[in-house]
């Protein structure tokens, strides 16, 4: 029998009386569940709901990298969870009070996990099953709220360690299905303050994900806070008030749907698939998935524009880029903005040596970026460090050599994005842009502004070769914005 710190308290409270006072760490749990409402109380709990609304947060897709105020407003917010059997769902009504790339409609969600299966519920009805990393963080969303981390805590499975005073509050870690929680408790009314616990992030690396409880209120005879503040590496991400919750009340079916179960486990990212359109000479569009990138040619090197999403597709494109011209280095990425699905590959093509051209506005960001700890996901930049090189841009770089000559232009004024760049190449009359007008979009709110940097700068367009979307005529840009 492997003796933990508490395995010792516990032998040693039989072994002297009971009058033992229990382990520092123990004392910390038996004081929350106190507080909470007695141990027996929390243990026979079976399930939660809890009704309400708020607020969620745009992480990485804001104007600014530093800027955190985009929200959507979130109404019929339901979370239901099986507090027994790790299960939950959540239903909610989402709407971008900004300018979101699919209009400001509101978008109802359906979120679960069920074990080992996460799902999502679109409103059509169709369940696919998420990725098992998401998976794996809705099951440790189960664990931030206070009765089901000191339940869990409660638990002798659990391992508590490093009972501590910071800030005022008594603070515990508690390790259980082999991940660690942070508890902190109000030290007057021992009720549960926040939980933090670890987590990664594609761009950001090792990220706190906390969340804040508050408005502490009477449920059957357990004490619940009716608000819940959680952030991702400090930005808030969901701020929830409940208006109604219910202890051991009726939940619909929390088992995921037969066919996000019968669905193959998704356990990493699926290889990319990279095509190659030759749109004019020397320039390639990299397309295949939901995220393209161009290849530029030069006289004595080659330069992408954007490296999207993760590792696997932004290698995936610089492998093919190196294929297509096997006698030039690959020595320059574009980004065409900071948002994260843009920018989720710039670390790997810093891992390969690539400098990077972005806007001024990103490059305290590119630079932290670059520099922040993965040890949880260790990715291409973490198994191979390198420096990053960093050219900026503000209102415009021109990149000429003998062979190619690329403009790139800052779109000014955009409600997607500060750090917008776009790329015009003069004699093919080509221009290249991300998200501000995607050919065949349902919506397109960001294509009048669009219009009006390309006729500040005048240029002369006859394609638009997108990051997203099919390659369309220009004249396809000025009936868009011709029809709002
Ligand atoms: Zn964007
Ligand atoms: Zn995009």
């Amino acid at each position: 029998m492997k003796l933990s710190a508490r395995n010792v308290a516990t032998l040693a409270a039989i072994l002297f009386g009971a009058c033992t006072r229990a382990a520092p760490e123990q004392q910390v749990i038996n004081d929350a569940a106190a507080a909470l409402g007695g141990r027996d109380r929390i243990l026979s709990v079976k399930t939660l709901v809890i009704e309400g609304n708020g607020e969620n947060g745009n992480l990485g897709q804001d104007l600014t990298p530093e800027r955190t105020i985009q929200t959507f407003t979130v109404s019929n917010y339901k979370r239901e969870i099986d507090v027994a059997g790790n299960r939950t769902r959540v239903e909610q009504t989402r709407t971008p009070t900004f300018a979101y790339f699919q209009g400001q409609q509101p978008q109802k969600q359906v979120l679960g996990v069920a074990g080992d299966v996460g799902y999502n519920i679109s409103p059509d009805g169709n369940a696919t099953r998420v990725p098992a990393a998401v998976a794996k963080d809705r099951r440790v969303e189960i664990l931030h709220h206070p009765l089901t981390i000191v339940r869990a805590a409660l638990d002798p499975g659990a391992a508590l360690a490093n009972a501590r005073t910071a800030n005022g509050q008594k603070v515990v870690d508690v390790t259980t299905g082999g991940l660690t929680f942070t508890l902190a408790l109000d030290a007057a009314t021992n009720l549960p303050s926040r939980v933090v616990s670890m987590a990664d992030n594609l761009n950001l690396g090792d990220v706190a994900i906390e969340t804040a409880f508050a408005d502490y209120q009477d449920v059957n005879g357990l004490k619940l806070p009716a608000r819940l503040t959680t952030t991702t590496d400090r930005v808030m991400t969901a701020d929830l008030h409940a208006t109604r919750q219910a202890v051991d009340g009726p939940t619909g079916d929390l088992a995921a749907p037969a066919a996000a179960v019968s669905a193959a486990a998704i356990n990493a990212v699926p290889p990319a698939t990279v095509s190659v359109q030759e749109v004019a000479k020397g320039v390639w569009w990299l397309a295949g998935q939901s995220h393209h990138s161009v290849l530029v040619e030069f006289a004595d090197h080659l330069t992408l524009i954007e490296a999207p999403q993760n590792d696997t597709r932004a290698l995936a494109v610089i492998a093919k880029a190196r294929e297509l011209r096997p006698g030039k280095p690959l020595t320059t990425v574009v980004v065409t903005h900071h948002h994260f699905d843009h920018s989720g590959g710039v670390r790997a093509a810093v891992s390969e040596g690539l400098g990077v051209v972005a806007h001024k506005s990103t490059e305290a960001f590119f630079k932290s970026a670059v520099s922040r700890p993965h040890t949880i996901v260790p990715d291409a930049l973490a198994r191979n460090p390198k420096p990053l090189k960093i050219e900026t841009v503000d209102e415009e770089l021109e990149l000429k050599d003998a062979m190619q000559t690329v403009e790139l232009y800052h779109i000014a004024g955009s409600p997607h994005a500060d750090s917008l760049l776009m790329a015009y190449f003069p004699r093919e009359r080509i221009l290249v842009e991300a998200d501000v007008f995607t050919p065949g979009a349902a919506v397109a709110p960001y294509a009048a502004n669009l219009m009006e940097n390309i006729e500040k700068r005048k240029l002369r367009i006859d394609r638009i070769v997108p990051i997203h979307g099919t390659i369309a005529p220009f004249a396809e840009l000025q009936k868009v914005v011709g029809g709002t």
